[in-house]
């Protein structure tokens, strides 16, 4: 079974009326799980399989009521839940796939229909109505924390309401100094205790120390694939990498999670990734992509003759964690976000991927409803071209299709694509006519 196959697959099963009870049977994970080793084979790498592997099992396990399943909003530190062994669940990733499949309309729809506002980010959007009709594995608690989305808390409020189960905020202050790590850090302790006591554990410090060292694996793996990334031509497509998103999201912390970047380090280490034997273009990718089947990344990781070099999504930001002290160091890790700081701090950051990665331009994806992301996108724009950098804004969303029109994007990356190649041409010169003289 290629994986195309396994796509389809997937879709068909999950087709039809008896959804709901489809999604939630832990038997149908089980029979996915064989079609998935069946279409083994196919897929771009052992990394890729091994990430879906672990993703598919986890996902049965939510669905499996054999142990609480805490959701847990992006970037919120998942450490705290793999250290008590419970199961994390990323609504965010769950919405992604379901707009992978085709299915994200059906729950943005619903969604509409209980008032949540078409102009709200669609990873909400779709979170709620897949809520609303049973399609994600029912939680015994939400947490969710204050840094980069603000709109999570508010939608995990809600469900929290629905489900009624508890919801817990971490709330991160907007500076990163001693009081604000002090302050997060114990908070983390207390939500730790919390949801111990909610699963009838004993928080074992142990556990919490072993999903830190996880961590570090997986940040030291990542470190790694980043590394060997800067090769030219680009041995992994940014498009793989952002597929990775469940990794990042729900995965820190698990032994799984960095196994997969392990794996994908030693693919590349030893050659067996080869990049396109010519790219016309490398770009810097900023924050996500679409994940509906749509055109635009088949169009320009595979007609453009462009690649995306690196995305923003995979910067190795924090510091190692330190597996005795694991509530000020994970503390850290929130409060390191480049992207929770002032916009010079992120400047910053997107120069120095450009340059390592030696992009020609960047892609900034401006999801629609995504404040935290297209907010500063005006003037980071202008602070990398007055840098030298060509950018394009590029309107758009990552899971509902209707807020993109095909043609006008894709005209725009075009018309991106060929400054781009404007410039080449004259660099080409400059440096020709330095020769000459
Ligand atoms: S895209 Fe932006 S608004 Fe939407 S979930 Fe992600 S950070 Fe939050």
């Amino acid at each position: 079974m290629a994986v195309m196959e396994f796509r389809k697959f997937l879709r068909d099963l999950f087709e039809g009326e008896h959804r709901k009870r489809i999604l939630s049977s832990p038997l149908t994970y089980q029979l996915v799980e064989r079609a998935l080793k069946l279409a083994r084979g196919s897929f771009p790498s052992q990394a890729s399989y091994m990430m879906a592997r672990f993703a598919l099992a986890q996902t049965g396990r939510a669905f499996s009521r054999r142990v609480p399943v805490v959701w847990t909003s992006a970037f919120f530190p998942v450490e705290i839940v793999w250290g008590l062994n419970l199961c994390p669940f990323s609504p965010e990733v769950a919405a992604a796939f379901l707009a992978s499949l085709g299915f994200a309309e059906e729950a943005l729809d619903r969604a509409e229909q209980a008032g949540y506002s078409r102009d709200l980010c669609s990873f909400h959007r779709l979170i709620a109505g897949a809520a609303l009709l049973g399609y994600l594995p029912p939680p015994a608690a939400l947490v969710a924390s204050t840094h980069l989305c603000d709109g999570a808390p508010l939608l995990f409020q809600n469900l929290a309401a629905f489900f009624r189960v508890p919801f817990h905020v971490l709330d991160v202050p907007y500076r990163a100094d001693r009081d604000a790590e002090a302050y997060v850090a114990e908070q983390l302790a207390e939500l730790w205790r919390a949801l111990a006591d909610l699963a009838e554990r004993k928080p074992e410090p142990a556990g919490l120390a072993e999903a830190i060292q996880n961590s570090n694996r997986f940040r030291a793996n990542l470190l790694e694939v980043n590394e060997l990334r800067c090769r030219v031509p680009a041995p992994v497509r940014g498009s793989e990498m952002l597929n990775y998103l469940y990794l990042f999201f729900a995965g820190q912390g698990s032994r799984e999670a960095a196994e997969v970047f392990a794996c994908l380090a030693r693919e590349i280490g030893r050659g067996e990734r080869e990049g396109k034997k010519e790219e016309r273009f490398r770009i810097l990718w900023l924050h996500l992509k679409p994940f509906y089947k749509g055109e635009l990344m088949d169009f320009i990781e595979n007609k453009s003759g462009a690649v995306l070099a690196f995305e923003e999504m995979s910067h190795v930001y924090w510091p190692p964690l330190s597996p005795g002290d694991p509530f000020p160091s994970l503390a850290r890790k929130v409060l390191s976000h480049f992207c929770y700081k002032p916009l010079e701090a992120r400047t910053a950051t997107v120069k120095m991927l450009a340059e390592k990665y030696r992009v020609d331009g960047i892609v900034h994806f401006s999801h629609w409803g995504c404040r935290q992301s297209v907010g500063g996108s005006l003037m980071l724009k202008d602070a990398l071209q007055r840098a030298g950098w060509p950018v394009l804004l590029l309107d758009g969303d990552c899971l509902d299709a209707r807020n993109e029109a095909t043609g006008g994007i894709l005209t725009r990356v075009q018309a991106f694509l060929e400054i781009l190649a404007e410039r080449k041409n004259f660099r080409v010169g400059e440096r020709h006519d330095h020769c000459r003289n």
